[in-house]
């Protein structure tokens, strides 16, 4: 399922970021508004993580700082056939059961199929 991110951005001073914070990282405002954010973005840089803590069985694990302009969101991609630069976009889903619990949030897929 493809998703729609939502950013929230600074009443004072317009600063947009993902996920939401207390407080502003730019002037430490607390006022928000939710925005909706590009449908793709760009890889900045990812990380593979071998060694997975038990219950995942889905190695790699790849992570993502995917910038969505200017907003850079981190999160898990979809396919460990990555390269710093690539489009993405963010689809909802379930990511992993924890404690008993499903944790559902945005993974990253690449746009465009090579
Ligand atoms: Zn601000």
């Amino acid at each position: 399922m493809q998703g729609k991110m939502t950013g929230f951005k600074c009443k004072s001073c317009g600063r947009v970021m993902y996920p939401r914070h207390e407080r502003c990282l730019g002037c430490k405002g607390t006022d928000f508004e939710e925005v909706e954010l590009a449908k793709e973005g760009i890889l900045l840089t990812y990380t593979k993580l071998y060694a997975l803590p038990e219950g995942i069985e889905m190695p790699p694990l790849v992570l993502g700082i995917v910038d969505f302009g200017g907003v850079r969101a981190l999160g898990q991609l979809t396919t460990d056939d990555v390269k710093v630069g690539m489009k993405l976009r963010p689809i909802w889903g379930k990511l992993r059961k924890l404690g008993g619990r499903e944790i559902y949030g945005f993974r990253f897929e690449p746009a465009e199929k090579s």
